[in-house]
């Protein structure tokens, strides 16, 4: 580095005004990081972290807050040190050429959406871990849905809200007792603009209540194609309280969430209105946004001068809805007083009955007794309803079975188009490098495509072994980072600082576990059989090592306490080196996590977990799914792509299911997973578990991709919704 940081600096300002020079520089390196399109190429996360490696990852690789902190004299001094010209330009022309490429998949197969796009609402959008407007899987989700649209150029707007406070910080104290702490957004470090109408000026709507109108000004995050409008309630005119309606996800009680519902949804409708955009089809990503099929309504009625009934009618025909949660207890449900409250005014436009109006959100439209559920109404109010793996199709035909009474289960129009994840988001940059040297050329465009990623088979075991090898330990590296930060934080020893910076052995099997702390997530079902866990954990030759992290909901005292108990094995003479819990799970946390393991656990109590995605993204680096038969995994695994817990049953006893499956997670780890592992030839080489490495490349990788699903949602959802056709989406 020291031949190219010595040329003096002064030499090239004499050729061009220094000016307009740095002046362009700077203004690429903004537009990039204005684009969120920047956060799935690596090349241009690399660059970004080439000016300033040390602030960028204490920045939460935002490159606008690392921007700030430059002059354009000071970038273009430290561009020419580090020759970063031909990258910047590089970097600049390919996002230019990407947002102008009209050569897309979604030209071709889903023109009819031109004039009319898809209407993306969600509550959460999981893009990046320096964009803290989501809480978990739901957000990450809603994100890797947008990449692929932008990816395969599906005319799509997406509507969320703006949380300036977004989800908690995690930290534990000593003790391993749960902390939260929200942190201040920084407007101006956030890649969004207004969102402005033809004058110029900020877009703001207004809902009225019946206790007084509630203001949103609307924001523009560009991720890649699309368009992310984002709601946000601290504006004025607001009362202090509703200022910070949107300051958290989750938070509040039961009327901060029926408002922050009604902003997204009848706000969120008003947004798009005054944005002049005419969407061909609505898809409400979850309940907490089915409150715009209401305003649709009311918008059909104003404008075209429809009634009720034929309005209604219009809209479930333009309507997907896709339900996420398998059990009842966990649909929004709101009491008459405050749909009255928030849907008063709007229900004397529609000029229905109160009555008529919960009835949309019952089961029984006339059971006094029956709360207003989200779910009923967005089922009710689509025309095509899906679950989000074949299992919970099933098990949400179920659930719902009583709204169509007249119906056998297999005829309840839920169908199910199962979740994916967006690969360049969760690629490892080295995985990346394999992959482009081995796959046909292209590969990155055709990644949908089964053959594509038949070709795993042809890399040699030793190549694809010793990148997994390298990512095993950056993941090492980076645990050991955090937890001896963690240590330090606390105010611990410097014996224990010092002990964290030696934890885990990159040669020993290891283990991640990463998710939401929900009870039925079991998170401690391998803790059930402490000596069995022992014998395992401490084997001389085999031993096994354990990488925990996940939040609790700020509710969920029994969440806090399971990560209470598995934070504290660190204290137990026979874990303390071997499982280990990292704090404050994000995404940033996740990648690293899905990237470095040999093994990805999940063994949620069969069937709650509706689909389950970061398996998915532990799939594309290599790491081998042990999970029990739910959600994507039940028709994922195929006997030689992964391990299964259990054969895919479940007790009418929890207890009994648990005691079940604990006994079925020690088998499998014992007879199957261990010995494969440490199976090694003359070289070193597990080929065995190797070989099923490449099966699960090989077989998963594409199906459960984000542009498998998204171009799944064009062909059996968007197309006929924008049609107006009227067949429902059938169970496949
Ligand atoms: C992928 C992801 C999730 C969802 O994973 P599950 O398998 O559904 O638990 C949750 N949180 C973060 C931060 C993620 O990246």
């Amino acid at each position: 580095m020291s031949q190219v940081m010595s040329p003096p600096v002064q030499a090239p300002r004499k050729l061009i005004p220094s000016e307009l020079r740095a002046q362009s520089l700077y203004e690429k390196c903004n537009s990039l990081a204005h684009n969120l399109w920047w956060s799935w190429h690596p090349e241009v996360i690399n660059l970004f972290r080439d000016l300033d490696p040390i602030r960028w990852r204490q920045l939460d690789h935002n490159p606008i807050a690392l921007l700030q902190e430059f002059t354009p004299e000071r970038l273009e001094l430290r561009a020419a040190e580090l020759v970063l010209y031909s990258r910047i330009n590089y970097a600049y022309r390919r996002l230019k050429e990407y947002m102008n490429n009209p050569q897309t998949w979604g030209r071709t197969h889903a023109g009819v959406l031109g004039s009319k796009p898809v209407a993306y609402f969600s509550a959460e959008f999981g893009i990046h871990e320096s964009v803290p407007i989501y809480s978990g899987g739901l957000g990450v989700l809603s994100g890797d849905h947008i990449k692929s649209a932008s990816g395969l150029g599906i005319p799509l707007v997406a509507i969320g809200l703006f949380y300036d406070q977004g989800y908690f910080k995690q930290h534990l104290t000593h003790d391993g007792y749960q902390q939260e702490e929200y942190l201040d957004t920084k407007i101006e470090m956030m890649p969004m603009e207004p969102a402005c109408d033809a004058t110029g000026k900020q877009i703001t709507v207004t809902v009225d209540t019946r206790t007084g109108q509630l203001h949103a000004k609307v924001w523009l995050m560009h991720v890649g194609r699309v368009n992310l409008y984002l709601l946000d309630c601290d504006v004025e005119g607001n009362s202090p309280e509703d200022r910070e309606l949107t300051s958290r996800l989750y938070g509040g009680d039961t009327r901060t969430r029926i408002r922050q519902e009604l902003v997204l949804g009848v706000g969120g409708c008003r947004a798009l209105a005054a944005l002049g955009i005419v969407p061909g089809v609505y898809h409400l990503n979850e309940g907490h946004s089915v409150f715009a099929t209401l305003e649709a309504i009311r918008e059909r009625m104003h404008n075209d001068g429809m009634t009720f009934d034929n309005a209604l009618r219009d809209v479930a025909q333009h309507t997907v809805f896709t339900t996420h949660t398998p059990v009842p207890a966990g649909h929004d449900r709101f009491d008459g007083g405050l749909i009255e409250e928030h849907l008063g005014p709007l229900r004397d436009q529609l000029r229905i009955s109160y009555e008529q109006l919960m009835g949309l959100g019952r089961v029984e439209p006339h059971n006094e007794g029956e709360p207003f559920t989200m779910t009923v109404l967005g089922l009710k109010l689509s025309r095509r309803a899906n679950a989000v793996s074949a299992l919970h199709g099933h098990v949400s035909r179920r659930m719902w079975a009583h709204l169509w009474p007249w119906r056998v289960e297999e005829e309840i129009p839920i169908g199910h188009i199962t979740n994916g994840v967006h690969i360049p988001s969760w690629l490892a940059w080295q995985m990346w490098q394999l992959y482009d040297r081995k796959f046909p050329l292209g590969w990155l465009q055709r990644m949908g495509e089964p053959e594509v990623w038949q070709t795993i088979h042809d890399v040699d075991p030793g190549e694809l072994w010793e990148v997994h090898y390298a990512l095993k330990n950056l993941l090492l590296a980076f645990i050991r980072r955090r937890v001896s930060r963690q240590c330090r934080r606390r105010g611990e020893s410097d014996a224990v600082v010092e002990a964290a910076r030696n934890l885990l052995d990159p040669n020993v099997l290891t283990i991640g576990f990463a998710r939401r702390f929900a009870t039925y997530k079991r998170a401690d079902l391998c803790m059930s059989d402490i000596e069995r866990l022992n014998k395992l954990v401490n084997d001389p030759d085999r031993p096994v090592q354990i990488i925990f992290a996940g939040k609790a909901h700020p509710a969920d005292e029994p969440g806090k306490q399971l990560i209470k108990k598995i934070a504290n094995a660190r204290f137990d003479e026979q874990f303390g080196n071997r499982i280990v819990f990292v704090e404050d799970y994000d995404i940033n946390v996740t990648r690293h996590l899905i990237q470095g393991v040999d093994v990805w656990l999940n063994n949620p109590r069969r069937p709650l977990e509706a689909s389950g995605t970061s398996g998915q993204k532990a799939v594309l680096n290599g790491a081998l799914n042990l999970s029990v038969l739910d959600g994507w995994w039940a028709e994922a695994y195929d006997g030689a792509n992964g391990f299964a817990i259990g054969v895919g049953k479940q007790h009418v006893d929890d207890r009994i299911t648990d005691v079940r499956d604990a006994e079925a997670l020690f088998d499998v780890l014992e007879n199957q997973v261990v010995p494969m592992f440490y199976d090694r030839n003359v070289d070193g080489l597990p080929l065995v578990w190797i070989q099923r490495m490449m099966n699960s490349i090989g077989t998963l990788a594409w199906r459960f991709s984000a542009h498998r699903m998204v171009a799944d949602y064009v062909r059996h959802a968007y197309l006929h919704a924008a049609s107006g056709l009227s067949c429902e989406m059938t169970v496949r």
